[in-house]
């Protein structure tokens, strides 16, 4: 996947900014419902920071990586989602 400047338009100086951990609230309820696996999936899913190597504007960009782990995190909660919805389904069917 090809990472561009937005602002300049520069695709090959750059530099990859290391972005601290984030315990969001979002992270975090994100991970009690799907547990951890989902969780690590949405933080592996996260854009990318750069710095362009020409203007020096900060910016974000997904990777492919990102896109796959994104991806990840999406089938797993809608799996989550959608045994939670046959459950309750089921429980309703089954009740007198
Ligand atoms: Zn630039």
């Amino acid at each position: 996947m090809k990472i561009e400047c937005p602002h300049c338009g520069e695709i090959k100086a750059r530099t990859e900014l290391r972005q601290p951990f984030d315990f969001s609230f979002g992270f975090i309820i994100l991970a009690l419902l799907g547990g951890m696996i989902g969780g690590l999936f949405y933080m592996l899913g996260q854009e990318s920071k750069f710095q362009c190597g020409q203007c020096d504007k900060v910016f974000f960009s997904p990777t492919t990586v990102s896109r796959i782990f994104f991806i990840l995190c999406v089938i797993t909660y809608t799996a989550i989602v959608a045994v939670i919805v046959y459950g309750i389904w089921d429980s309703l069917r089954s009740a007198p």
